[in-house]
């Protein structure tokens, strides 16, 4: 949650998270009232479009209807697939983003279940059109994991049902506004933030009744050395870290000329191709040729992120 000028003064870019449908979507974040604090959201005309090599984009609108009729023949199953997860949202939300325990709500997450768990190249290849597998296979590619993994529909299943309920907004002035935002509240309430402090061991912190360690399992093993049970410091040694990600910025002159005319009203456009190439660089390890990309680009839509002005 920073943004930075990283390319030219007067262009903001986030570092990394850009596009925050969780931010709305999810109750505790949603309870906050960090509008008082100064954050404001924007949801583009589109969450997402999906453009393609034969011509015109698939569409992810916060209307399930508006979604259903882009997606043409494959819109009554994009219905059947999408509308218990969009009317049970608050219960899987609850227990598919929180603690792994046993379910709350066990009818709604079985029905989730039988949606997400199956690998997504199969959930895909149940759509008719190249339109709604491309889409599909993009949403589940921002698990980082090849589509034939089982439980990679998951993360399509909760991204769309999010874009449901609330859009896929990005913060006002980029991510940072909501850190500051949550900064400022937390102040509010006798909160303090130390920042540019390293903690190399827990035992640097005393006295504290609740230690949270927001790390990496190497991390969160160097931080507390021989405190944790063996069984579980086994655990974090044998964890290995999947694929990483690349990320560019770019200050551009102006829109990118979209021919799909969707993508200038989306605030990410995938650029993936069709489900076969979205496999394909999900299942490479190592440098795809053709790698699955997800663009944002929220100077369309918030003014204070570039120069209105610029000869790129
Ligand atoms: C390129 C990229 C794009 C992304 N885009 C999106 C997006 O559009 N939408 C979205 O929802 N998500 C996105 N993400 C994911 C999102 O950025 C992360 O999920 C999110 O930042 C995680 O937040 P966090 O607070 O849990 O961890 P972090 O942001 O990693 O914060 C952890 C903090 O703890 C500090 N820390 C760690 N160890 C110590 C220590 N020993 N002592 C002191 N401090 C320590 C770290 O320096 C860091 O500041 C993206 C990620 C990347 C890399």
């Amino acid at each position: 949650m920073r943004t930075e000028e990283l390319t030219l003064a007067g262009f903001r870019h986030d570092v990394c998270s850009a596009v925050q449908p969780m931010a709305v979507a999810t109750r505790f974040l949603g309870s906050l009232p960090l509008y008082r604090f100064g954050l404001r959201w924007i949801n583009p005309p589109l969450a997402l479009a999906h453009p393609l090599d034969s011509g015109g984009a698939a569409i992810l609108a916060e209307s399930l209807e508006e979604t259903c009729s882009g997606l043409g023949k494959d819109g009554s199953w994009y219905r059947r697939l999408m509308t218990p997860m969009v009317e049970n949202w608050p219960a899987i939300e609850r227990d598919a983003l929180g603690p792994i325990g046993w379910p709350r709500h066990p009818v709604a997450m079985a029905r989730f279940g039988v949606r997400a768990l199956p690998p997504a190249s199969w959930t895909a290849r149940r759509f008719k059109t190249e339109g709604g597998r491309a889409l599909w296979a993009g949403l589940a590619a921002h698990s980082v994991l090849p589509l034939e993994t089982w439980g990679a529909s998951a993360i399509a299943a909760i991204l769309a049902a999010a874009a449901h309920r609330a859009g896929w907004p990005l913060a006002v002035g980029g991510s940072q506004a909501i850190a500051d935002a949550m900064v400022r509240y937390l102040r509010s309430l006798g909160g303090e933030v130390l920042v540019g402090q390293r903690v190399e061991n827990l035992g640097e912190i005393d006295g504290a009744e609740i230690v949270m360690c927001d790390t990496s399992p190497e991390g969160l093993l160097r931080l507390t050395g021989d405190r944790m049970p063996a069984g579980y410091r086994s655990r974090l040694q044998r964890y290995r870290r999947g694929a990483g990600v690349f990320k560019m910025d770019w200050a551009l002159a102006g829109p990118i000329p979209w021919t799909a005319k969707e993508c200038s009203r989306a605030g990410t456009v995938h650029l993936g191709g069709t489900l076969g190439e979205i496999e394909a660089s999900e299942r490479s390890r190592s440098e795809p040729d053709q790698p699955f990309v997800l663009l944002a680009q929220p100077s369309l839509f918030d003014t204070t992120r570039a120069l209105a002005e610029f000869e790129g």
